[in-house]
């Protein structure tokens, strides 16, 4: 079956509807439609704090149909393949979709299988991981009953949705020892495949004083290859300065795995990526760079590594503005950029929390006038009490 609008948008996620809900407030008679396969919705930030059991996971799903914006056809399907020198994508069930405008927003695919022996091992025996509906709970069943022993807590050598989350339940799972007395009794470990506990000077010098205090040693160029769920062993590739590299074995009684990620297959082999698999797009308008009447935003973007519903907060006027731009004038004009800003609220404890906000060039971007690099009550009851309101209510309604 051929169909036709005169904007799609691939993917119905934080950045999808988003788009969708501003180009309707725009112009209501807009031809939208969204093609997204899912029934639920979801507000993945919660889920370091559903690992950490401050939130029961049903507070982070919402039933899809309800935040489809009024008017918006809804198109509930797999995108499969794109085809954007003839103006359209084919879905899973064999539909083309032909469209004047497209927004590509499927967000980050998670590759689990890129860990040997992770998928078997995963959700059983102290394997657990934050990323995932289903899966965040076993995080805390895990942290519950974790008492003495070796915590290890991984980051893979891929860009990740969320670079702080790694990081974060590391933190928790800290704070929540010393609460109950058993921290000295665990010895808690980051296994980071890079060279810095942080990309931004300020909050590294901050997070170096947080990982003191709980006595967390952090390892660097050490990469997650595989898990042996068996023997409670996780091998790692570790790379000298030299770039030596060789095996190690290290036990675990916990360890939480943050999967490798890329782009979606699908994305991959679309003609519309960049060397790397992401969507290729101008860093500041966020328009294609070979296809002008397609626009990316949000984890599938190749504009930073910094992949974050925050930066589709400040991403998502850019697109909405000048994709509204190009249909009513046939060009931008209003000069409107996006210029790199991500957030990162790292959790660093219960009721504490550094919000670390910055640029593309790892500049520091604060949203308040008080000094950011300094843990804060007031901002981790904004990430528990008021982002969860802003994100449901206004973000994804088009009012941020
Ligand atoms: C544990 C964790 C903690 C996080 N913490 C924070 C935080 O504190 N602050 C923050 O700002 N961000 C955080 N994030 C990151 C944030 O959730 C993501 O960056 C954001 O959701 C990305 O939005 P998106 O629209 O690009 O992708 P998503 O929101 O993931 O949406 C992608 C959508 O595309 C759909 N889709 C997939 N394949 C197809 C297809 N073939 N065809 C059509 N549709 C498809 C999916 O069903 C989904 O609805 C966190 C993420 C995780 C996992």
């Amino acid at each position: 079956m051929e169909r036709r609008h005169s904007v799609v948008i691939v993917g119905g996620g934080t950045a999808g509807i988003t788009v969708a809900s501003q180009l309707k407030k725009k112009d209501r008679n807009l031809d939208v439609a969204i093609i997204e396969p899912s029934e639920d919705h979801f507000y993945q930030p919660i889920w370091t704090l559903i690992g950490g059991v401050v939130f029961d996971k049903k507070i982070s799903k919402r039933k899809m149909v309800d935040y489809i914006p009024k008017g918006v056809t809804w198109i509930k399907d797999y995108a499969a393949s794109f085809s954007p020198k003839e103006n359209f994508v084919t879905t899973k069930s064999g539909d083309d979709i032909h469209y004047d405008y497209m927004v590509v927003a499927p967000g980050i695919q998670l590759d689990w299988d890129k860990v040997k022996g992770l998928p078997e091992a995963l959700g059983k025996g102290g394997v657990c991981s934050n990323y995932g509906y289903e899966r965040a709970e076993y995080t805390w069943e895990v942290l519950r009953n974790l008492k003495k022993g070796r915590a290890l807590f991984t980051q893979p050598n891929t860009p990740v949705k969320c670079g702080g989350a790694p990081q974060k339940i590391m933190y928790l799972t800290a704070d929540h020892l010393r609460l109950n007395g058993h921290l000295d009794d665990v010895d808690i470990q980051f296994m980071s495949p890079g060279e810095t506990v942080f990309g931004v000077e300020k909050f590294r010098l901050a997070l170096l004083k947080v990982l003191d205090r709980y006595g967390i040693k952090f390892n660097y160029r050490k990469n997650l290859v595989e898990i042996k769920g068996a023997e409670n062993i996780a091998v790692f590739e570790v790379t000298d300065t030299y770039g030596n590299m060789e095996l190690q074995e290290e036990h675990y009684d916990m360890i939480h795995v943050v999967p490798p990620q890329s782009a979606p297959d699908f994305v991959k082999s679309s003609g519309l990526c960049d060397e790397e698999g992401w969507v290729d797009v101008d860093n500041g308008t966020l328009q294609h760079n070979h296809f002008p009447n397609i626009f990316s935003l949000g984890d599938v973007s190749g504009t930073t590594k910094a992949k974050t519903g925050a930066a589709i907060r400040k991403q998502a006027p850019v697109v909405s503005t000048n994709l509204m731009e190009l249909i009513r004038q046939g060009k931008i004009t209003s000069k409107k950029v996006y210029n790199g800003y991500s957030s990162c609220p790292l959790v660093t404890g219960y009721g504490k929390l550094i919000l670390a906000e910055f640029d593309y060039d790892n500049n520091p971007d604060p949203s308040f006038p008080f000094e950011m690099a300094k843990e804060r009550k007031s901002m981790y009851l904004l990430k528990t009490k008021i982002l969860p309101i802003l994100y449901w209510s206004g973000m994804l309604k088009g009012r941020a």
